[in-house]
Formats: C-alpha cells, structure tokens, sequence
C-alpha cells in the first residue's frame, strides 16, 4: 500500500452485512459502538472479552452479535464485507490485514494507517446527518479539534429537524414541485422560525408551522430579531449560541466596542452594520436609529443579530430593544454574554464576591441620564460588598467624592480594569483616597470598569493574565500602586 494514498470517502450501507472485528478491548469498543449505530452483523473474535464490550453485546440494541471466543482463525473473515483488527498484537492485526487484503476485504488496522484499506473518519453527527472529517491520517489531532470546532457549530436540534423533514419529504415535494422552490423551502426551514422552535424544544410548534407553509404557496416571510451579548471582547468568551447566530445571520447591526476578530466569526455574506453613536448624534437618536433599522430588515424576512458588547440586558438598553420589537410584533430572541463586570474581574484575579470580603456585588452605572442621581448613597458604602461601576471614567472624581462623603474608608482598595479581557488590558490599583489622582497618572481609557470594594486587593496576588500578555507586550506592564 502507498504511504501516502488518496482517499475516496464513501458512506457504507452495511444492513445485514457481516462486519467482523477482533479483539475486545477498550479500541475494539470504540468501534463496535460505531457499528452498533448501523445495523451490520457484528461478528467479534478474541480470547478475552472486556467488561465494556460485553455490555455493549448486552446492551438490549437490535444488533446482531455473533462472538467468537479463542485464537484468531482465517475463517472468521468468511462472508465478511468489512474487518476491523484492534488487537494488542502488532503481527497477528499485520496477519489479519494480509489475510483480508487478499481476499478483497477492506480492512482498518487501529491506530496503523500503513496497514488500512479504509480509515475511520472523526465524527460529529446530528441524527442522520453525519460530518465525517479526515486527515489522511496524517494529523489525527487536527482532525479532532475540526471535529470540535463542527461541534460546536451544529445545534443538537438538527437531528430532529432532519427526521422532520424525511418524514415530510413527499409533502414537500408535493407542494413545492420545482428545485428552486425546493431550495428555497429548505432553506427557509433551516434558517427560520421552524428551526427557532426546535432549538427551544417545541416540536409540536415546529411542526404546526411546517404545515401551514406548505399550505401556502410561498413560505411566510418571518424576520427575527436576535439579541446577542458579545462579552467584553476576548472571542473565546462568546457563548456557543452567540456564534451560531453569528453564522445564521442575514444582518448584523453590532455596537461600536465589539471588536473585528468576533465580527469575522460571522457569517461571511451577512451584512455588518456598525450602529454607535454618531458624531452631533444624542443617545436617543442613536438608539431610534437602531430601532429603525431593526423593523427594516426583519420586515424583509431577514434574520437581524443585534450584537451587543457584554450582555445585552446589562446597561445596553437590550430592554428597551425588546419592548420596541414586541410592541411592533417582530419576533425576537436574547442570547445573553458575559457583562465586563464578571468577565473583567475574572481575568484581573479579583474574587467579586468571598467568604472572607465580599458577601454581595452590585454593578453600577457612573452615567445617568440628566436630573438623575445614584439613589441611597448610604447602602453603597456599607462593608462586606464589592462596587462595580459601568461608564464611569470621567466621574471619577464624583464618584471619590461620594462615596468618602458616605462613609466609605479612604484606605478601601479600588482597581480601575481598562479594555478588559483584550490583549491591551491594564489594571490599575488604586485606594479611594488617591482613585481620581491615579486615574489621571495612568491616563485611563474608556472602556473602564471601576471595582471598589476589599476584594480588590486580592487581585494583586491572584492576576494571571496580564503575566501571560506581558510575555508578549510589555509595554502594558500592570501598575501595582499603594
Ligand atoms: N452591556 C455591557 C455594558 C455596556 S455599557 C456589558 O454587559 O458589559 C459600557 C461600559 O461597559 C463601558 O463604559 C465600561 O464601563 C464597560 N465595559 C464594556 N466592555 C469593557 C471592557 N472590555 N473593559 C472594561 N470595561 C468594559
């Protein structure tokens, strides 16, 4: 056999077919559990039979077992279509892969690709719905991280979608008799409301919609609207559901602090608008603009991510999004995110709450809107909490202001977090005492959380990623002050 052979990949019907595999240990389980999911005759031949193949055997499937227990023999490979040797004896699977060979049966020796007539692909699957990705063999890790990568990217919901839609097949090709329209109902399907009520669990829902699009002669044009909390702006922190409406999405309308590199997570043909505030521009216009846009494109049947640095109900006004779209009945969902809060304090090493500081948080806002003012100044200062101001790099001063005036001790130990999680992250330390003078020494930047409380001081022993961004950018050395 070649060293470096090319691949054809093919999908095997295996019904009634004898699939013979020797050995029983650990690997051989690892493919008697493939084949169990086909409905081969599964002959399996060795001289011990581990625990976990004979529970497979017993595992109450519609498999057909036939074991053969003993040394291996040439006669186990009649009649067979496909042999698996995984065996712990190098020569005998070297044995049994010459042997199938001449007699025309493809034959996979595990974890030896020079001895393979066929290799096993890594798998994602989703029902009938299989991803089967190779190397060659050349890089069995790489295929498996891929494999975690497809993972993530196909909804659990799939499978039931797939079964829905075999079911539906002649319906479907009743109602729909040419290819485009084909297309475009599967289509419509795979990215609409249908799948939206399948990932929410509503089969029955699901279906009811199914029908009735049949019935019409073109699929309803539902726009959605999907709300998606971005995280503070490390990619990794997006959850998996924000980046599989980033794939699904027609248009994006995302907030100036979400970052390019979770903007090329995004569908490559979706539509990227930046929605932030424009010069001359006030808060209200800005976010009726948003508004605007919002109804235009979901009133056209697109799918709209509004995508929102943190999450969206934390201080960005997803609320009010959500009271817009209800009221002009355009379909919604929230994907929430991590807020700069929970993921700023994790990567500065402060504990936002511990038995031994902090029993309670409170996430703050430093702006408000005109005439409004921080209510109950008093509770703020009270011990045993951690502060975490939002929009508050140039309130500092008022904020040091208040919260001496309420009581707050001058040596509580404040740290401001700029750009937290990205690489230019910095952390400032600081006390209330000194937090409007150190502010202005270190120059902070919006964005900025401020986090006030005993907790902070914490993070000076506990930090670790600045450590491991500093290897590579000194330059944003973390200022450890007093
Ligand atoms: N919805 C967002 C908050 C929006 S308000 C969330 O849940 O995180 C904007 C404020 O969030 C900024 O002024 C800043 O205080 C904070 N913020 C957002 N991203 C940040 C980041 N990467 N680093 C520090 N602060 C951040």
């Amino acid at each position: 056999m070649s060293d470096n052979p090319k691949l054809f990949p093919v999908f095997m019907n295996l019904v009634g077919k004898k699939v013979l595999v020797v050995g029983a240990g650990e690997v051989a389980a690892r493919k008697i559990r493939l084949l169990l999911g086909t409905d081969a005759e599964i002959h399996i031949g060795a001289i011990h039979f581990s625990e976990t193949v004979l529970t497979l055997t017993q595992a109450g499937t519609e498999a057909h077992f036939t074991l053969h227990q003993g040394p291996y023999q040439t006669e186990w490979l009649n009649d067979a279509w496909l042999v698996i040797a995984a065996t712990q004896d190098r020569e005998l699977n070297e044995r049994i892969a010459c042997e199938a060979e001449q007699r025309r049966i493809p034959v996979n020796v595990v974890d030896t690709r020079e001895l393979c007539a066929f290799q096993v692909p890594a798998m994602v699957e989703r029902g009938d719905l299989k991803v089967a990705i190779s190397s060659g063999g050349h890089a069995p890790v790489i295929a498996r991280r891929i494999r975690e990568r497809i993972e993530t990217l196909l909804d659990p919901s799939l499978s039931t979608l797939l079964a829905m839609t075999e079911r539906y097949r002649p319906a479907i090709r009743r109602a729909r008799p040419s290819l485009p329209q084909r297309r475009q109902f599967y289509n419509w399907l795979l990215d609409g409301p249908v799948s939206h009520e399948l990932r929410s669990g509503n089969l029955a829902q699901a279906e009811f919609m199914l029908l009735s699009a049949l019935k019409q002669a073109q699929e309803p044009a539902q726009g959605l609207v999907t709300l998606v909390g971005a995280g503070p702006g490390d990619p990794g922190l997006l959850t998996l559901n924000a980046q599989r409406a980033l794939n699904e999405a027609d248009v994006i309308l995302h907030d100036r602090l979400v970052g390019a590199d979770i903007l090329a997570l995004a569908r490559r043909d979706a539509q990227c608008i930046s929605v932030g505030k424009k010069a001359g521009e006030n808060q209200d216009a800005t976010q009726n603009r948003i508004h605007t846009l919002m109804k235009h494109y979901a009133e056209q049947g697109l799918h709209v991510v509004r995508l929102k640095g943190g999450d969206p109900f934390i201080f960005g006004r997803g609320g009010e999004e959500l009271q817009f779209l209800r009221e002009h009945d355009i379909a919604y969902r929230v994907v929430p995110g991590l807020t700069a809060a929970l993921a700023g304090a994790a990567y500065a090493g402060i504990p936002l709450t511990h038995r031994d500081h902090a029993q309670s948080v409170r996430l703050l806002t430093a702006h408000r809107r005109p005439g409004q003012d921080i209510e109950n100044w008093p509770a703020l200062t009270q011990p045993g909490q951690t502060l975490v101001f939002y929009m508050g790099v140039k309130q500092i001063a008022a904020l040091q202001t208040q919260l001496l005036q309420h009581g707050q001790s001058p040596d509580t130990a404040v740290a401001f977090i700029e750009n937290a999680t990205l690489k230019t992250q910095r952390v400032i330390q600081a006390r209330v005492a000194n937090m409007a003078e150190q502010a202005g020494e270190y120059n902070l930047q919006s964005p900025a959380l401020i986090v006030v409380g005993d907790v902070v001081a914490l993070g000076k022993d506990l930090a670790w990623f600045q450590s491991i961004m500093n290897q590579d950018t000194p330059e944003h050395a973390t200022a450890k002050l007093n």
